[in-house]
């Protein structure tokens, strides 16, 4: 059976059939505040996407950027006091080192906004000349009216773009932009805010354009698959593509893979409802792995609520993976394994590949003399980065 994960833009489940090098590019963080259970469930859809893609023999060249300069940062620096970058490479080292302890394949470039300023000047001159973007008042804006398909990543109404994006502090209202959805490329800075001299002014770039930019500079003009959470589909992504398309007159993503918001006991997980569970704080009580299985019992696609009970959950299911584990022997394991890789492959339905993984070492623990049974075992949870060679921890290592 071949590879089939639903992509956001066709709105169905289709076939998956990257090319032997996978030029995959996944929204970074933001680094003003910890990694949150949200992150860790976003970045892992995308770890066991590359695991399984590797496991079939492609390679994957993965890119997560670092938005180390947007509208969210400054205003964080700001409150504490700190220079931006300073506090960017703070909350880096902190969620490289979550993102290590949840054996997340680390990428193979990490680029960042703040070093890829030349080229995001580049772009949006190019941009202004074409006639796709105007300025006004120090004010570069992207003209969605230059790009018809503008809507059809979400399939949002203009009116549904409109809310959101007063929702998302997309400021429709600018009473300076010639169409409420317009966006804004490149802007002046704050006194205090870090600003770059380019052809159209002092200032500093908007959030969309440093991700074309950085995608673009990594992969070329077409990226085989782009992922980041649902809330990333309008605007970031959607002005990702009328930005990049316009430039390029090439498509700029063949598939679109998003994963779902995670929930806090009842309520969306966020900062103003001061509900969010840091990767960190779990870490000190719970192994790293009863995490990451806590997490794939659910399935990316769906937002779901965590409760406490995931995490004892995931830790019971880590006893039970532990023990078969322990012993030699087992039954013949290879309609387990196809289980497991069928239900990956069908648009990773990891509570599905679980219920396999969690039979198989209900059959070890009940008997069999086949050694093929620990090897496989071992093997299908590396493939799920849950590494069953190594005694229990609970707490860091
Ligand atoms: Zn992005």
């Amino acid at each position: 059976m071949s590879m089939r994960l639903y992509d956001t833009a066709r709105r169905a489940v289709v076939p998956f059939e990257p090319p032997p090098t996978v030029r995959m590019y996944v929204c970074g963080i933001t680094p003003y505040d910890s990694t949150h259970l949200g992150h860790a469930a976003t970045y892992l859809t995308y770890d066991l996407l590359i695991r399984r893609l590797e496991e079939l023999g492609h390679e994957v060249h993965y890119v997560r950027n670092v938005t180390d300069v947007d509208d969210s940062i400054l205003p964080k620096a700001r409150e504490l006091g700190v220079p931006y970058l300073e506090l960017a490479e703070a909350e880096m080292a902190r969620f490289h080192s979550d993102m290590d302890a949840l054996e997340m394949r680390a990428p193979d470039a990490e680029p960042r906004a703040t070093e890829s300023i030349d080229l995001i000047i580049e772009l949006v001159g190019q941009l202004l000349e074409s006639g796709n973007a105007y300025l006004t008042h120090g004010t570069a804006y992207f003209d969605v009216s230059s790009f018809p398909r503008y809507g059809e990543l979400s399939h949002y109404s203009d009116e549904q773009m409109v809310r959101l994006a007063r929702a998302r502090g997309g400021n429709p209202d600018d009473p300076h932009r010639r169409q409420p959805l317009d966006f804004v490329l490149w802007q002046p800075s704050l006194p205090d805010e870090p600003a770059w001299r380019a052809p159209f002014g002092v200032g500093r770039p908007g959030w969309h354009i440093e991700c074309s930019a950085m995608a673009m500079h990594e992969h070329g003009p077409t990226i085989d698959l782009h992922g980041g959470g649902t809330d990333l589909i309008f605007p970031h992504h959607e002005s990702e593509i009328a930005q990049s398309e316009s430039l390029t007159n090439k498509p700029f993503v063949t598939h679109w893979l998003h994963s779902a918001m995670v929930n806090y006991e009842g309520e969306k997980m966020s900062k103003s409802l001061g509900n969010l569970v840091f990767v960190d704080e779990l870490l000190k009580h719970a192994d790293p792995r009863a995490i990451r299985l806590a997490l794939m019992r659910h399935h990316y696609r769906h937002g779901f609520e965590w409760y406490q009970t995931d995490l004892e959950e995931g830790t019971a299911l880590l006893h039970r993976l532990l023990a078969a584990a322990a012993l030699p022997t087992g039954p013949d394991p290879r309609a387990y394994a196809q289980r497991v890789r069928d239900a990956i492959d069908d648009d990773l339905d990891t509570p599905r590949a679980l219920d396999a993984l969690d039979d198989l070492a209900s059959a070890i623990l009940s008997g069999g003399d086949d050694p093929d049974a620990h090897t496989m075992l071992c093997e299908l949870g590396r493939l799920l980065g849950v590494n069953l060679e190594r005694p229990i921890s609970t707490g860091p290592a």
